[in-house]
């Protein structure tokens, strides 16, 4: 992993981002500069630029992470309301952060 990722530093609790979810594979934390009421951030352990770069061998982190999407929503408890899930790719699709990540953004009112 390149040492100036931030998304592996805070992967790996180098800084004080508070985690909603971890496992072996994933964590999940708020995003800093939130685009909604609910914005979290999903994000594989494992770097990986972007969706550019998926390989076969991702099939499965990639797949869990959407289960993880419907997991968190339904947490947050807006799974009924509705919600958008969204990944950045590269810079002109607004990717700032090069770790792989998925917004889930919500909690809006009706
Ligand atoms: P991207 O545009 O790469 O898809 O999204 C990166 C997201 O990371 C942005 O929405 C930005 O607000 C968020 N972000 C950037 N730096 C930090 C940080 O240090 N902590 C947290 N929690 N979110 C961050
Ligand atoms: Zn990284």
């Amino acid at each position: 992993m390149p040492d100036n990722c931030l998304f592996c530093n805070i992967v790996n609790k180098q800084t004080d981002t508070r985690f909603l979810y971890e496992d072996d594979t994933y964590v999940v934390f708020k995003d800093i500069k939130p685009a909604a009421p609910v914005h979290l951030l999903l994000v594989p352990k494992m770097h990986i630029r972007s969706i550019n770069d998926l390989a076969p061998a991702h099939t499965s982190v990639v797949g869990g992470l959407f289960f993880l999407a419907g997991e968190m929503a339904r947490e947050q408890k807006i799974d009924q309301s509705g919600y958008k899930l969204l990944f950045n790719v590269e810079k002109g699709g607004g990717q700032v952060i090069f770790h792989l990540h998925l917004h889930l953004i919500g909690g809006w009112r009706r």
